[in-house]
């Protein structure tokens, strides 16, 4: 048994699995989406080393090939990819239980320390195996029991619950599931252009519209010189950590100077807002057909502020020929600080840099304003002028 002289080192090889149960997708669309799960995940973890990364009886496994091979990172990036419920970090061991024993006490030495009960599951699909699985599972528990005195058995409520899987390739061991993103492996669900601001909401709509498997095409519009450098940044910032989830994010700023100043100089202060998203939603449009996205996404609540109350919304919607995506419609600030906490958003959208919506605002925007009025304000602009040479100073930008 090359196992006798155990040493830490010779069997610590670790690994993640994915089991398909695990897998957030079900149904005949499978097979598609696991291929682009399995991509997703190699963009993920490739700038952490070479990697192996496989699909076999029913599982996905993610097998490091390099020494030094940062484990609790590829956890961390896996943890965000979108279309995993749950995965697994194992041990890999030689299939015999002197070696799987010895494997499981040392592997889950911290989780078992730290844990009152356990219990044993043992999981044969390698039927040569001479042992069957209520003797794998009495066996390792006896040993737990041995090395670990202050563990007691609880079968149905366990603090951690101990798995060898005697596979085909190998043994493995690990301790509890990891909790996953969820969602729908991004790339599934087509693609959508985000209207992303510096603000709390955007980024929050785009991760929520991300974990149901759109791709994201940012769309960002700025003013210089009345919004600077910094705030831009902070919204390159704000698609990156988007971006630990959603992966690369094509991102697109509009010069929206001109049309401001214009809308400022040549319509009634209290249609400002409105008329300027309007704006907004036509340019994204363009950007949206170019890129073969399908849908707008924009951060919006009823009742937020006065371009979100129903007739506004109403009014902006009059030049969408695209279905617009408002994922927050029905939810309160604080549960959309609560998203943006957790997807580590928070700390930057609140930095405390102008957007272009802050810089006009009008001191009493319309909040009932209506179509007819709008419409008769907007004759005194060049729409078409505007929008076409906002959209010929665009700059790309790719976010990864
Ligand atoms: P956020 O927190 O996302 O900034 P908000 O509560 O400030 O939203 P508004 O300023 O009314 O609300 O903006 C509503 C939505 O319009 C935003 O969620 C975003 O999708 C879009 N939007 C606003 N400003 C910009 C901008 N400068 N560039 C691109 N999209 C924008
Ligand atoms: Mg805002």
């Amino acid at each position: 048994i090359r196992c006798k002289n155990f040493k830490k080192e010779e069997i610590m090889k670790e690994i993640i699995l994915i089991k398909n149960g695990e897998l957030a997708l079900k149904g005949q669309n499978r097979r598609g989406f696991e291929e682009i799960l399995i991509k997703n995940i190699r963009r993920r973890i490739k700038p952490l080393g070479t990697v192996n990364i496989r699909a076999a009886q029913s599982t996905i496994y993610i097998e490091p090939a390099d020494e030094g091979f940062d484990m609790d990172e590829a956890q961390n990036r896996i943890g965000k990819v979108f279309g995993i419920a749950a995965f697994t970090r194992a041990a890999v061991t030689e299939k015999n239980m002197e070696c799987i024993k010895k494997t499981a006490a040392e592997y889950l030495a911290d989780s078992l320390s730290a844990a009152k009960t356990f219990k044993v599951e043992a999981k044969r699909a390698d039927k040569t195996f001479p042992f069957k699985s209520p003797e794998i599972a009495r066996e390792l528990g006896g040993y737990i029991l041995s090395k670990f005195h202050h563990l007691k058995v609880d079968v149905h409520n366990p603090d951690i619950t101990v798995t060898v899987e005697i596979r085909e390739n190998g043994a493995y061991v690990h301790g509890d599931q990891i909790k996953g993103a969820g969602g729908m492996p991004v790339g599934t669900g087509g693609r959508a252009v985000i209207l992303i601001s510096g603000g709390i909401d955007s980024p929050v709509a785009a991760y929520t519209m991300a974990k149901r498997g759109i791709e994201l095409v940012g769309v960002h519009f700025a003013s210089p010189p009345y919004t600077g450098p910094r705030a831009e940044q902070k919204v390159r910032d704000l698609l990156t950590i988007v971006s630990q989830y959603s992966g690369r994010i094509p991102f697109f700023i509009v010069p929206f100077t001109e049309i401001q100043l214009e809308i400022d100089e040549k319509c009634p202060e209290e249609l400002f807002t409105v008329i300027m998203r309007r704006f907004m939603m036509k340019i994204a449009q363009i950007i949206a057909k170019k890129e073969d996205c399908k849908a707008l996404i924009t951060g919006e609540s009823v009742g937020q502020v006065a371009s979100q109350t129903m007739d506004a919304i109403c009014c902006t919607d009059k030049v969408c020929e695209m279905p617009v995506f408002r994922p927050l419609i029905g939810n309160d600030k604080d549960e959309i600080i609560t998203v943006s906490r957790k997807i580590g958003a928070f700390e930057t959208s609140i930095l405390p840099f102008e957007d272009c919506c802050t810089v006009f605002t009008p001191k009493h925007p319309r909040t009932k304003p209506r179509l007819d009025m709008i419409e008769k304000a907007e004759q005194a602009l060049d729409i078409d002028g505007l929008i076409k040479r906002a959209v010929d100073g665009v700059r790309l930008e790719i976010i990864r």
